[in-house]
């Protein structure tokens, strides 16, 4: 019997995965409707199990209908002979290759465990540290939903996107952390590009198969990045196999990467086709509001007290990505605790100054004044003319307050640019704006695409 399951099995899974795997299989007692099956290494055992468990016990029933289970032991057991099968199916003669084989495979699992394949999880990137607002809250809410139930259908494979900076990785290293947590579930982190070089010394080294062996023995593989791959195309496919594999076998898979599926051009179409498949989900620009939340929060984790005034201030200056938006605050707090001052709004501007000169973008206040008045149709003289119709009284404040937001121009100056304004004109206007923003979306999103037009 176990040698005409070992024949369909060969013929099914191939002659490699067969002589690695299956081989390795010694038939032990039958008791009662339940066969057991030695394996010599609990990796083996598991690996066994939960790649090939089911095929398994239904080849069994197949062949005796009376055998209804298959138990996987860890053990060398001689095995008992099969009457059909005497002295084959993974005997003696065996034992030399198999403890080759198996030390392989423990050496690739030990890699593994010591983080040599994937990276290690930064324990900083939790999701109690990721501050959720609006842009950023459907790719929090399906990283959560990953790390409680990974593979589940429809999140399989889970896709996130986004600019440079904005949490991608911080949420991956989260659902991580997560599912390691238990101890249960196993978690490869790794970028795109790490993802190459390890493929490429396996070639290198002729060990791609304990490489793809690696890689599909996890429960959850993450990789970071994905744009790397653009024009690597062997790497490609070899992460599409990869990918089919561990999708196929029921795994998680979560990916990064600085676009949509779609817009990856330079990806193979059958690749983009399946990262689109499960769930995509997009983390958007910052807001004011939620770079508030973020330095507020890490502020107080810090323990040094920075003023509500400090925290506007560098949420309006910088405002491109959260990496730099917390490099600039930890720098503050460093400053503070170092010398024992307080932090204020001119200490900040004096420890910050080579930061906020970079962030002061070049955008002028007549390419704002230009921007505005073309979006909502008025003459670019009305920015500074006397009318108050607000049909352009609207435009003219957004200019101000674009202006205020996007060059490092104090009050009064704007105020001139604008017909010789008053600096309270300026300072009303901001007002307006910002409370106008939040009662109506329509004209936030107005103000803040040309925002994002005059930052690019
Ligand atoms: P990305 O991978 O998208 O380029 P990261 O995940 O590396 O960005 O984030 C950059 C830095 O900003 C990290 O230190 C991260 O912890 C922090 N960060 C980003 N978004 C948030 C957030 N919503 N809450 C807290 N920290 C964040
Ligand atoms: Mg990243």
């Amino acid at each position: 019997h176990w040698s005409r399951i070992c024949s369909r099995l060969q013929a099914e899974v191939g002659e490699v995965e067969y002589r690695t795997w299956l081989k390795q299989i010694s038939i032990g007692p039958v008791d009662g409707d339940e066969i057991t099956l030695n394996l010599p290494t609990r990796f083996l055992r598991d690996w066994v199990r939960t790649q090939y468990g089911d095929r398994l016990s239904a080849l069994w029933n197949a062949e005796l209908p009376s055998i209804r289970r298959v138990e996987l032991q860890v053990g060398r057991a001689e095995p008992v002979a099969d009457p059909a099968d005497a002295g084959e199916g993974g005997g003696s003669a065996d034992a030399a290759p198999v403890a080759a084989v198996d030390e392989r495979v423990a050496e690739a699992r030990s890699e593994l465990s010591r983080h040599d394949l994937a990276a290690p999880l930064d324990p900083r990137f939790t999701f109690d540290t990721f501050v959720v607002g609006k842009p950023n809250e459907f790719a929090y809410a399906c990283a959560r939903r990953v790390a409680e139930r990974p593979s589940s259908p429809g999140f399989n494979p889970l896709f996130l996107y986004g600019g440079v900076g904005l949490g991608k990785t911080h949420l991956m290293h989260a659902i991580g952390s997560e599912l390691t947590r238990g101890g249960k579930v196993s978690v490869a982190y790794m970028s795109a590009e790490k993802f190459m070089y390890r493929f490429i010394a396996a070639i290198r080294s002729q060990s791609t198969m304990e490489f793809k062996e690696q890689l599909r023995s996890v429960d959850v593989l993450m990789i970071d990045d994905l744009q790397f791959l653009i024009g690597k195309d062997n790497t490609q496919e070899e992460f599409f196999h990869t990918f089919n594999a561990l999708v196929d076998a029921g795994r998680q898979i979560v990916v990064s990467a600085d676009k949509s599926p779609s817009d990856l051009s330079g990806l193979e179409d059958r690749l983009r086709t399946r990262l689109g498949c499960g769930m995509v989900a997009d983390i958007h620009a910052t807001t004011f509001e939620l770079r508030i939340s973020i330095l507020e929060s890490k502020a107080a984790a810090s323990g040094v007290a920075v003023p509500a005034k400090v925290l506007e201030f560098l949420a309006h200056k910088i405002t491109s990505n959260v990496r730099e938006l917390e490099g600039a605050l930890n720098r503050l707090i460093a400053h503070a605790n170092l010398f024992g001052r307080p932090v204020t709004l001119e200490a900040t501007q004096d420890v910050l100054h080579d930061i906020l000169k970079a962030h002061d973008r070049r955008v002028t206040i007549e390419e704002i004044q230009r921007k505005v008045a073309e979006h909502w149709n008025i003459r670019l003289t009305d920015m500074s003319s006397a009318r108050r119709a607000r049909a352009v009284a609207r435009p003219r404040q957004v200019a101000m307050y674009l202006a205020k937001q996007l060059t490092s121009r104090s009050l009064p100056e704007i105020g001139r640019k604008f017909g010789n304004r008053d600096h309270t004109t300026v300072m009303h206007a901001v007002a307006r704006v910002t409370e106008l923003m939040e009662r109506d979306t329509a004209f936030a999103e107005d103000v803040e695409l040309l925002r994002r037009m005059l930052e690019s």
